[in-house]
């Protein structure tokens, strides 16, 4: 295979961020009558969909704490409904379950949904969240939820699928996508702007932006692009964080259980809502084993083959190798037993569902930065970078962002992530989840 010698516009990584980059680049460049999709090249060192968004259990949902993160995942959602059938995008919504110390944060977060149009109901209370989820599932059974936000938009996307109609319409536009072709290094001029990508295949010169999609292999285009390992973080109270390393590694924990998936519908025989339960009651095994007493969380979806979910993620410490994805489950193995047990505990159809669970490539590692929050901006002159700290699959929108912002525009969506903000203290607010990603 022989590659260009340049190209306008190079983008690295074809997972869901460059290759909604890509696509919207080149709708932009050919409507504003300035180029077309000629003009964009995506270089991926395997293929579309082989990192993070090929194995991402799917959900779409707009549940964040933070303003900026939900109003930024408002316009995700509105690129996911603008064509479901290409995005193999399924609306089946979304309800977050939480308990008494989780209410306060939905509350607010339900507030701002009201605020922004984004179409979501609030049940407080364990006796109304209880009545609510019975006229879904009548099996419902989860204790410990006294608060619940149904989101009505968002739900899930089958994750190679929607990366496949991604390519699909990259393809349409004329954008090329080369697989096999492996960043080594960046060639950055005196003035730091980016000259040329240095690949396994051969040196390909940026005639005009370089965008960088790595998902979990953010860290080595970190080192690339000559940033630093640590940086000191500026807190909004107006102490110093110093020499805080810039990546850390989570272990996402998923698996699915093969059961007929209509099993799993609500009680008029419909799709059901994908369901994110965080609880403090005790979990119990079906076989009457304590799994924790503190509070725990799962999430849950109806999928092709059965129900597929995950819970909290584990911190993996130090370095990772650049494998994140093998080809075996890649979960912790008391995560079967525990996730099993929460479905059990959320509903009486899930009771005996340990011997369903699927031992299949699941799970894997997600590249976290400094607040756990993703980093959208120009780090080079003309080198524009995507790093979404795991956030990611469901923002699909962040590549029509970026692309306007590539031809020159402004974006008030993407601006609460520039890198700035950990030398200026404008961070995000924490909330009281256990998740690192709400
Ligand atoms: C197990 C798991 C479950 C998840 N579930 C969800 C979910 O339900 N909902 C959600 O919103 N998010 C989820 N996420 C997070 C989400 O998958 C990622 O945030 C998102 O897919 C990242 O997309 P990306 O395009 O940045 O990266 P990726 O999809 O990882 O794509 C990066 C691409 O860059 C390529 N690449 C890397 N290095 C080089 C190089 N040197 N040269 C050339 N190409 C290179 C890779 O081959 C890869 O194809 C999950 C993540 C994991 C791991």
């Amino acid at each position: 295979m022989t590659i260009p010698s340049s190209s306008p516009y190079v983008v690295v990584g074809a997972g869901i961020h460059g290759l909604s980059t890509a696509y919207h680049l080149a709708v932009e460049l050919r409507s504003r009558g300035i180029g077309s999709g000629a003009d964009v090249l995506v270089i991926d060192k395997s293929s579309p969909g082989s990192g993070a968004s090929g194995i991402a259990c799917g959900v779409v949902r707009n549940n964040y704490f933070q303003p900026a993160m939900s109003e930024l995942m408002q316009a995700c959602v509105e690129v996911w409904e603008s064509d479901p059938e290409a995005y193999h995008y399924n609306a089946v919504g979304y309800i977050a379950l939480g308990a008494a110390v989780q209410e306060a944060d939905l509350v607010a977060t339900y507030e701002r949904q009201e605020r922004i149009g984004y179409r979501s109901e609030l049940i407080l209370g364990a006796a109304d969240v209880d009545a609510h989820m019975k006229r879904l599932f009548p099996d419902w059974r989860a204790q410990g939820v006294t608060a619940c936000l149904h989101e009505h938009q968002g739900g899930f996307a089958f994750n190679m699928a929607s990366v496949m109609g991604l390519v699909g319409k990259c393809e349409s536009e004329g954008v090329t996508i080369l697989s096999g072709v492996e960043v080594t290094d960046i060639e950055l001029g005196a003035d730091d702007a980016a000259r040329a990508v240095e690949t396994s295949r051969g040196r390909i010169a940026v005639g005009e932006q370089l965008v960088i999609a790595p998902g979990p292999w953010a860290k080595r285009f970190w080192a690339m692009l000559g940033l630093p390992p640590t940086i000191d973080v500026h807190l909004p109270s107006g102490d110093v964080a110093r020499d805080q390393p810039m990546w850390t590694y989570w272990n996402l924990q998923e698996g699915e259980i093969t059961v007929d998936p209509l099993e799993f519908a609500t009680a008029d025989g419909g799709a059901p809502p994908v369901i994110h339960l965080d609880s403090d009651a005790p979990l119990v095994t079906d076989d009457g084993v304590l799994v924790t007493d503190e509070l725990w969380g799962v999430y849950f979806k109806r999928d092709r083959h059965g129900v597929q979910g995950g819970a909290s993620p584990l911190t993996v410490d130090g370095d990772v190798e650049l494998d994140p994805y093998p080809q075996t489950t890649n979960v912790d193995p008391g995560f079967p037993d525990m996730w099993c047990a929460a479905l059990s505990h959320a509903m009486e159809r899930f009771e005996g569902c340990r011997v369903a669970y699927k031992d299949a490539r699941s799970g894997g590692v997600g590249a976290f930065t400094v607040d756990n929050f993703p980093v959208f901006d120009y780090l080079r002159p003309n080198v524009y970078c995507v790093l979404d700290s795991n956030h990611g699959y469901k923002m699909i929108g962040v590549g029509r962002e970026v692309a306007r912002v590539l031809l020159g525009d402004h974006s008030s969506l993407l601006r609460p992530f520039r890198f700035e903000r950990f030398a200026t203290g404008d961070l995000h607010p924490v909330s009281s989840s256990p998740y690192p990603w709400s």
